[in-house]
């Protein structure tokens, strides 16, 4: 019988800051698939090798889990009893879930009417503390940071070292699955701690022998929230993706030396160009991801519009979220509803069979 995945503190514990007897707090996060895209690369007419790294298949259905597995645990071990986090939506979700693992309260601080309806009814079902602040992500931050200096409560957003430390795993999974590097990885940059995360996780390997050379790294920002492209601190950050809705980075330095380290770079892209690759993902490969997640194949459009891939490279996406927990954005899509009377009559006039 096939070995059950056992979360990524087990399965990568040689590469993470565990003690021999530290009990994970898991919900068998990780592990997650990396799906070939075919039509798409057809559609481009690019000759690629394109593979979509699945983070919404993680527990609470983005890759915050393999952060939180990690934070959740050390937190746990060192005797916190709650744990406290800024979010835009899928830290809280994560929190929240792996909080009640534990046993420990959560209070989540969001930005007021600006999560995803999903992510808020996972904080809520998780019973966390939800507490709306009339402000932004980037003031919800400074909040909880100050409070937690001060206060016995645990702070497990990504300045939490221990968040990187778990999401690295994510470029451990993707070169064991390829059996080497890819060529580039495009990933979604608001808080900036993935990028950063993701980049530590492919030096290690190498480090490791586990593989020969390193991928460029391509971060992409939505056009309204890019502080990172354009060099300074957003003060009103806007996108339809609203995980990366994020005026001042925190691991700001951490992606900037990402890009430059793998002669990569970070970008920024219209709405309408996230939008187009997220409708993209779904009516080509069967994929729904959140807006936010789609801003790494509208890299990889980008870059192919511009002919920058070579015929047989290989190119990682990683898709941070999935696509329900935001169901106001994808019904917002233009499509066409269909009302007809009872009967098989109608039914069959909208199918052609007159
Ligand atoms: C958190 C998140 C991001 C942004 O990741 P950072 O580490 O903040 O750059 C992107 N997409 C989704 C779905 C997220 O939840």
């Amino acid at each position: 019988m096939r070995k059950e995945w056992p979360g990524i503190i087990e399965h990568y514990r040689d590469f993470l800051p565990v003690l021999p007897h530290t009990r994970p707090v898991t919900l068998l996060e990780g592990g997650t698939p990396l799906l070939p895209l075919e039509r798409i690369p057809e559609k481009l007419g690019i000759k690629i090798s394109l593979f979509a790294k699945i983070e919404g298949q993680n527990p609470t259905g983005s890759f915050k889990d393999r952060g939180m597995t990690l934070a959740v645990t050390k937190a746990h071990e060192r005797g916190a009893k709650a744990l406290i986090c800024a979010s835009t939506g899928n830290t809280s979700a994560s929190a929240a879930a792996y909080g009640a693992r534990a046993g420990l309260k959560v209070y989540v601080v969001i930005p007021e009417g600006k999560i995803a309806k999903g992510k808020l009814a996972q904080a809520v079902m998780h019973d966390s503390v939800v507490i709306q602040i009339q402000g932004l992500f980037d003031e919800a931050l400074q909040v909880v940071r100050e409070i937690s200096e001060t206060h016995p409560v645990a702070l497990v957003n990504s300045v939490n070292p221990d968040r990187l430390e778990g999401q690295k795993t994510v470029s451990f999974e993707i070169c064991d699955f390829l059996g080497h590097e890819p060529t580039y990885h495009f990933l979604p940059v608001g808080n900036a701690g993935n990028i950063t995360a993701s980049w530590m996780g492919y030096r290690e390997y190498k480090m490791a022998g586990k593989m020969r050379e390193l991928p460029r790294m391509v971060g992409v920002q939505a056009e309204g929230a890019a502080p990172i492209v354009k060099g300074h601190i957003v003060e009103k950050p806007e996108t339809v993706a609203s995980a990366i809705r994020i005026g001042n980075p925190a691991s700001w330095q951490g992606a900037l030396k990402a890009a430059s380290e793998s002669r990569g770079e970070i970008i920024a892209l219209s709405d309408e160009r996230i939008l187009e690759a997220y409708r993209m993902l779904a009516r080509e490969e069967g994929v729904f991801c959140e807006p936010a997640s789609a801003a790494s194949l509208a890299g990889v459009i980008e870059y192919a519009r511009n002919g920058r891939f070579l015929s047989g490279e290989t190119v990682v996406c990683t898709l941070t979220g999935h696509g329900l927990k935001d169901p106001e954005t994808a019904l917002s899509t233009p499509h066409s509803e269909i009302r007809v009377p009872p009967g098989k009559e109608a039914v069959l006039k909208v199918l052609g069979f007159h």
